[in-house]
């Protein structure tokens, strides 16, 4: 019996089953097949059968339409056209162009831009798949039950993956951000990852346990360990049917409805988020169109994006939040100014406000989007009465300007503002007084109210949603809205913790927006503190 620990925390759950440990073929380097024109054409023809086969692909998953961006990108081409004008074969320039640009995105602060990386390795390996005729599934023989063991699972892998199979993922390689990770949590299938030494541990079959919530493995478990694991995953599937019973119920304090809506990033998180019973969308983190993006998303593609969404949501509210960069969000394409506090400097609105034309672009996709569903439209980061008066007006120009050029859009397009600054605390009644409803943004409103920052590990226990302060504030903000009659609900992490939720329905919280996977959880916990 081995265990190993990772520090990530990838997807809750407990899985027990064999190893399926992925095999692929090492492709070996090729010297030239022919001349450079013949290398350049192999190049061509199998770029060719990429795109095709990514495109037929972004119907399955929103990250393939990224990856399609990749793959054409001019940067990648030129890269692999000049190794194979220095001599290298198609299959070498390839991955001599792929160790460039994966070191590129390495190099970069951002967390979620460094694990970006993995999708260029993922097209890239689709290119070579595509040169050496190389194009089979590395899940076949895949048996129900099974715990997929491998070096780094790629969205194109998750494509190909029966996820009704799989009860859990273990890899090597990948942080919490990985899409490994997001499609396991989404599916609520347990997953662990950067296990370093889980290649040099684990063979082909060997019985694993994994226990996602605590990151562990442990290969080939003894009778007691197994029982033991046997229990707990038995017990835990019992609270999370008891939760999903409560999904799809509709939350009532006395008349009161108590919407619990979900938090998405993208189109994909929408439909399931819907089909899980979460009772709208309480924030739709508009960046990740922007930052998986080669370049600033047209008004036409975020307007797809939006409506989709919308028309996901259906009468369910869609509250699309403008771009929030900055801080420890950053945009390849965009550059930001070296600052010594990102956190307290140029992000969210503040960058809209500057970058006018691009907010613009933003705001008449939303307002088009409108005409698909019941869309709502957020800022982040406000400060200050100003600024909500100035994204208001541009929001009102660019109704004039779609007015003007006949281009429909919603009569009523609900705005609201995140409440995540102590500033917005502060002149709450002002800020009430002027948009339609509130989000409290317990992540930031945490960090900046404690003066502690979110992402450093040595103040971690300052960064606490529960010290009084904080606590204090969301009241302050809930009782403003109330007096206005404003609708105040909150989508910060706080929100999806079911044992904060009986502290916010006492500060007098009747709305909520959770991570997708804790839609059954606070809909269940709120049963239970409403029906005492
Ligand atoms: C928050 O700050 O609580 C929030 C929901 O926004 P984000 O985590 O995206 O900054
Ligand atoms: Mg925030």
């Amino acid at each position: 019996m081995k265990r190993l620990t990772a520090t990530v925390r990838a997807s809750e759950g407990i899985a027990i089953g064999r190893a399926f440990v992925v095999e692929r073929g090492e492709v070996v380097a090729e010297p030239p097949q022919g001349s450079v024109e013949q290398e350049q054409q192999r190049f061509e023809e199998a770029l060719r059968s990429s795109v095709e086969q990514i495109d037929a692909l972004t119907a399955v998953n929103d990250v393939f339409a990224a990856h399609l961006e990749m793959v054409q990108d001019d940067m990648l081409r030129e890269s692999v056209e000049a190794y194979i004008g220095d001599g290298a074969s198609a299959t070498e320039a390839v991955r001599r162009a792929c160790d460039d640009i994966v070191a590129m995105f390495e190099g970069l602060d951002d967390e979620y831009l460094r694990e970006r990386a993995d999708d260029v390795k993922d097209v890239c390996s689709r290119l070579v798949a595509n040169l050496v005729g190389d194009v089979r599934n590395p899940f076949e023989g895949l048996r129900d039950g099974d715990i997929i063991v491998d070096n780094l699972l790629t969205p194109s892998d998750m494509a190909l993956v029966a996820l009704d199979k799989v009860a859990g993922f273990v890899t090597r390689e990948g942080g919490a951000t990985a899409h490994v990770c997001i499609i396991a949590r989404n599916h609520s299938i347990a997953a662990v990852v950067g296990l370093h030494e889980v290649l040099d541990c684990v063979k082909q079959g060997d019985l694993l346990v994994v226990d996602g919530g605590e990151g562990v493995v442990i290969v080939e478990p003894d009778e007691q360990t197994l029982a033991e694991y046997r229990m707990r995953r038995d017990r835990y599937a019992e609270v999370r049917e008891r939760e999903s019973a409560s999904s799809h119920e509709r939350i009532y304090d006395g008349e009161r409805f108590i919407p619990v809506m979900a938090n998405a990033g993208n189109v994909d998180e929408v439909r399931r988020a819907i089909s899980l019973g979460a009772d709208g969308i309480g924030l739709f983190r508009s960046e990740f169109l922007y930052m998986e993006s080669a370049e600033e998303p047209s008004e036409e593609q975020q307007y797809e994006a939006y409506a989709a969404a919308a028309a996901a949501c259906g009468e369910l509210p869609l509250t699309i939040r403008t771009l929030d960069v900055g801080g420890d969000k950053a945009i390849s394409w965009l550059p930001f100014p070296k600052e010594d506090n990102p956190f307290l400097g140029w992000r969210a609105i503040r960058v809209s406000l500057e970058l006018r034309d691009m907010f613009r672009r933003q705001l008449r996709a939303i307002l088009r989007a409108s005409t698909a569903g019941r869309v709502r439209v957020m800022f982040p980061m406000i400060t200050s009465v100003e600024e909500l008066r100035e994204a208001k007006l541009l929001l009102d120009e660019c109704r004039v300007e779609l007015d003007m050029q006949g281009i429909p859009f919603a009569e009523k397009v609900e705005v609201g503002v995140m409440i995540e600054t102590p500033a917005a605390v502060f002149i709450a009644p002002a800020l009430a007084a002027e948009c339609d409803f509130f989000s409290i943004g317990t992540n930031d409103l945490t960090q900046y109210v404690m003066a502690a920052d979110r992402g450093n590990a040595k103040v971690a226990s300052l960064c606490d949603p529960y010290a009084a302060a904080v606590v204090e504030a969301v009241r302050q903000t809930i009782v403003a809205a109330e007096q206005s009659d404003t609708e105040c609900c909150m989508c910060g992490e706080f929100a999806s913790d079911s044992a904060a939720t009986q502290l916010l329905i006492d500060c007098g919280l009747r709305e909520f927006s959770v991570n997708i996977s804790s839609v059954g959880k606070i809909k269940h916990r709120l049963q239970e503190i409403l029906s005492k």
